[in-house]
């Protein structure tokens, strides 16, 4: 139930404590032991039982009277003694709900700031409750995903509908920058253009300042999205977003010579060319705080939010070529980089490598796994990595960390259709943007 990434970060966690919890579970027909189980099993501090009776079910507690997992155990609360006086004397018997989204930045905050409350307030309790399993979905939703969700036949209809569709002149797939500019151009010359998105907007949706479009001098990520989206559709473009591409199959594939893109949901769209813009994600560390501080000091485009740490200390995480790049350009705008290299040598070329050493504000890390990004609750604070030498434990303090660990395409679905991939499943293409399959093109931003 529990993926490698949010195991190996618990576990990272759980290493803290340093006297026994027992996680009590109340379960229902669903039964969903298998969670607390799993938590269990990543601690020998840490036992289950399967006997709870609270009145949420399937729910579990955390047996220890009057103490919370981390503040029981070595992890002192962070509010100063004055506040933690504060909270004594409140005399208080509540019971707290707090309904979460788990990709909500503000909850942990909540969260943790009930927990101590009913630590210290005997008669009062703290039931954190994530939304998505019990109501329709959880963080930033439009209304179209909204009512997809609650029409429970909505998938079916929807494919019936994109069934019924005449075949496309040039199809996008994807709704990033390259995909909406590709339909932009297309339309322009009045042939009839489709796109077909999983999300509207691409990686700009993540974003909020976008400071380096020509003539625009400063704009947030969801407006640039919006603003792309109103554009196309001034074209006339079939826009079906929320819609995600599962199968495609070239022109000489298909029995009538047309590209044939299959979604998800079962529908078939067929178009004379198809265009993939699929774009790709940032690859993550995968350590306890990353999530969690995404956008409030750990980063992913240098060039894109470096000059949002002017003046400050920051860490680059990787050192290929793109690690070393953006430690040459970040030590112009901030204080001082920290490289932080996983290997035992760069992999950067020469030439940036002594570009790098030869700036007064940077040093370089070498053997190094990052273990975890800290922070104070609201920004991040520090980074903590392990010598993989001497496995000594060390943390850098700093505003601002910028993962370098490379991109991952966006290509998965392609792995089992005839489009030719790179060695890192990338999609291969000529100097005319086609692929090896007849009528499928491919850009990217
Ligand atoms: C946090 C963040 C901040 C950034 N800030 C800046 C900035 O300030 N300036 C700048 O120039 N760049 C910035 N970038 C980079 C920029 O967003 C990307 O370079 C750009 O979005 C790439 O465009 P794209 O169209 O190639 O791909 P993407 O934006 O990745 O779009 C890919 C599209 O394909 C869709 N898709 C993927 N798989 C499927 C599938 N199987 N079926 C259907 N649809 C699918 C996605 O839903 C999406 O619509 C930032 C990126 C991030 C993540």
């Amino acid at each position: 139930m529990l993926d490698q990434n949010t195991s190996a970060q618990l576990k990272t966690l759980l290493e803290r404590l340093e006297s026994p919890i027992e996680l009590v579970a109340t379960l229902n027909d669903s039964d969903k032991s298998e969670l607390v189980e799993e938590v269990a099993a990543l601690s020998d501090l840490v036992t289950a039982r399967f006997d709870g009776t609270n009145q949420r079910a399937p729910s579990f507690g955390i047996a220890k009277a009057g103490e919370d997992l981390l503040q029981s155990s070595g992890y002192a609360p962070k509010v100063s003694a004055e506040v933690l006086e504060s909270i004594k004397g409140l005399g208080i018997k509540s019971d707290f709900d707090v309904f979460v989204s788990l990709s909500c930045h503000n909850c942990p905050d909540v969260v943790q700031a009930l927990n101590l409350i009913a630590i210290y307030n005997p008669g009062t309790t703290a039931t954190m409750i994530d939304g998505a399993f019990l109501h329709i979905g959880q963080g930033r939703m439009t209304l179209e995903e909204i009512v997809a969700k609650l029409d429970t036949n909505s998938a079916a209809k929807e494919a019936e509908k994109l069934n019924a569709k005449d075949a496309f002149d040039v199809l996008v797939i994807g709704g990033g920058p390259a995909g909406n500019t590709s339909a932009i151009y297309a339309a322009r010359k009045g042939i009839k253009t489709g796109i077909v998105a999983e999300r509207m907007g691409g990686q700009v949706m993540d974003t909020m300042d976008i400071e380096n479009y020509t003539s625009i001098q400063k704009t947030q990520g969801p407006k640039f999205a919006a603003e792309m989206e109103a554009h196309v559709r001034e074209y006339g473009v079939d826009i079906m977003n929320l819609q995600r591409v599962s199968n495609i199959k070239g022109a000489s594939e298909t029995a009538n010579g047309l590209v044939e893109v299959t979604l998800e949901n079962g529908a078939k769209l067929e178009s004379k060319t198809v265009i993939l813009s699929t774009g790709a994600r940032w690859r993550e560390m995968n350590v306890p705080g990353e999530q969690e501080y995404k956008t409030r000091g750990v980063a992913y485009c240098p060039h894109c939010d470096g000059p949002l740490f002017k003046g400050k200390r920051v860490a680059v995480i990787g050192g290929g070529n793109s690690g070393v790049e953006a430690a040459i350009d970040l030590a112009g705008i901030v204080e001082h980089v920290t490289l932080v290299e996983f290997d035992s040598k760069l992999r950067a070329d020469q030439v940036l490598q002594d570009k790098l050493t030869s700036l007064p504000n940077t040093t370089v890390i070498k053997n190094a796994l990052s273990t975890e990004v800290v922070g104070d609750g609201s920004q991040v604070t520090a980074l903590k990595y392990k010598d993989r030498v001497t496995d000594e434990e060390h943390t850098v303090e700093l505003a601002g960390i910028f993962v370098q660990i490379g991109l991952l395409p966006n290509t998965d679905f392609l792995k089992a259709t005839a489009v030719e991939l790179s060695n890192r499943g990338e999609i291969l293409i000529n100097e005319r943007n086609e692929t090896n399959v007849k009528g499928v093109f491919a850009c990217s931003r």
